[in-house]
């Protein structure tokens, strides 16, 4: 089979990164091209990335050349795929321009996320939203953008897609604890976070509720439905360098003991199992039955096969909350900048390419 050739636009960052070290041995994917800024275009890509991730920049990677995120630089390369990593104050219009070009645009960035015909994807929970594409299509655009959720929505959307069909969730109370990548690698100075916490993230509680009513809702009629189920997030950033932690009070429609619910996210599979897509875990969600797991360090990597290792979600601690009749409490995470971002976008690219979209 030949393989569809990708753009990566924002390589040289944190998510950037992910996407060239997961696509350099893609089979599906082939990447032929990584964008960034002015300040990285027409540099070597080995002298413009400053890598952060353990092992060799990949060498399909080390010697191309840096291009502008531009559509005629892009379109140049012959790639029909686009990977954005882009940060949101200028992805909207690059994003578009890509799309308006014929390219298939796969997003991490916020600014598409909440357009009422853009799908805002993570493949286990809601794949049939991809249905939202043909409006994009009908307008008259020759590509169209898909998008995925804020790098905190992605660990609670897998553990509650499982309990809404099982249980049904009446409301969601989270509290998150980010680690330092998701703000990019300038993003926090280590004098503000080493031997500290920051109780704010802007825009993230924001983020965390209308993402997850939105995917945890339907594409009916022609739009996007969003879910009646208000979420309060609070949001932290704390000295850890990948895996978001989230703990998690979810109000039942109904009771549910909490063996029950474990049995439910064990036994959670989704489209990209059904598939077997190569960026696939086995299990979208495994639960530790320690009693102080799961941690960053510990299990921010967990997914086998190897291509999906950090794209498992791992819960533990459930149990039942004692100011809520239907009450549970868990604690959830997974690798921001793996599920949260860059392995997310690609497994979306997956079940495009494996239902004949792009
Ligand atoms: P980052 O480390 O700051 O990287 C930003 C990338 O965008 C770099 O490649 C940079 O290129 C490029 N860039 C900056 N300004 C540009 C411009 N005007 N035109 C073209 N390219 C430009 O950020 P990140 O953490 O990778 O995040 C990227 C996006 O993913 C953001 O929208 C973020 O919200 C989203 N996201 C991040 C995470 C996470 O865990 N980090 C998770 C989910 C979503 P230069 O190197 O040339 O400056």
């Amino acid at each position: 089979m030949e393989r569809t050739k990708a753009v990566v636009c924002g390589a040289t960052g944190m998510v950037g990164q992910v996407y060239v070290a997961m696509l350099s041995d893609h089979p599906w994917f082939e990447l032929v091209g990584v964008a960034a800024s002015e300040r990285s275009a027409g540099r070597r890509y080995g002298d413009a990335a400053r890598w952060y991730i353990p092992g060799e920049i990949p060498d399909v990677a080390r010697s191309m050349t840096v291009l502008p995120c531009t559509a005629d630089a892009v379109t140049a390369t012959g790639a029909t795929l686009v990977f954005s990593a882009l940060p949101s104050d200028v992805a909207g219009p690059m994003e578009h321009s890509l799309a308006d070009a014929g390219m298939a645009v796969v997003a991490d960035t916020a600014s598409h996320r909440m357009d009422a015909d853009v799908p805002l994807i993570v493949p286990e929970v809601n794949a049939d939203h991809l249905a939202a594409l043909s409006v994009q299509r009908a307008g008259g655009r020759k590509g169209f953008i898909v998008t995925g959720p804020n790098c905190s929505t992605a660990a609670l959307i897998l553990s509650l897609k499982p309990l809404q069909a099982a249980f049904g969730i009446r409301r969601v109370i989270v509290v998150t604890m980010q680690a330092l990548s998701g703000a990019g690698y300038a993003g926090v100075p280590s004098m503000a976070i080493v031997d500290n916490l920051i109780p704010f993230i802007r825009n993230e509680e924001e983020k965390i509720a209308r993402e997850t009513q939105k995917m945890l809702g339907s594409w009916s009629d022609g739009s996007f439905q969003p879910a009646d189920i208000p979420v309060s997030a609070s949001c932290n950033r704390v000295a850890v360098l990948e895996g978001h932690t989230e703990s998690v009070l979810v109000e039942l429609d109904r009771f549910a003991s909490p063996e029950e619910v474990e049995q439910v996210l064990r036994d959670f599979q989704g489209e990209p199992q059904r598939l077997h897509l190569p960026t696939a875990p086995e299990h979208p969600v495994i639960v530790r039955a320690e009693p102080d797991r799961p941690q960053p360090r510990l299990d921010r990597l967990a997914g086998e096969p190897a291509r999906a290792r950090g794209m498992t979600a791992v819960a533990g601690r459930i149990r039942r909350d004692p100011a809520f009749v239907t009450g549970i409490k868990y604690t959830v995470l997974s690798h921001n900048t793996i599920r949260g971002a860059a392995g997310n976008a690609i497994l979306t690219a997956e079940l495009l390419a494996a239902k004949g979209l792009l």
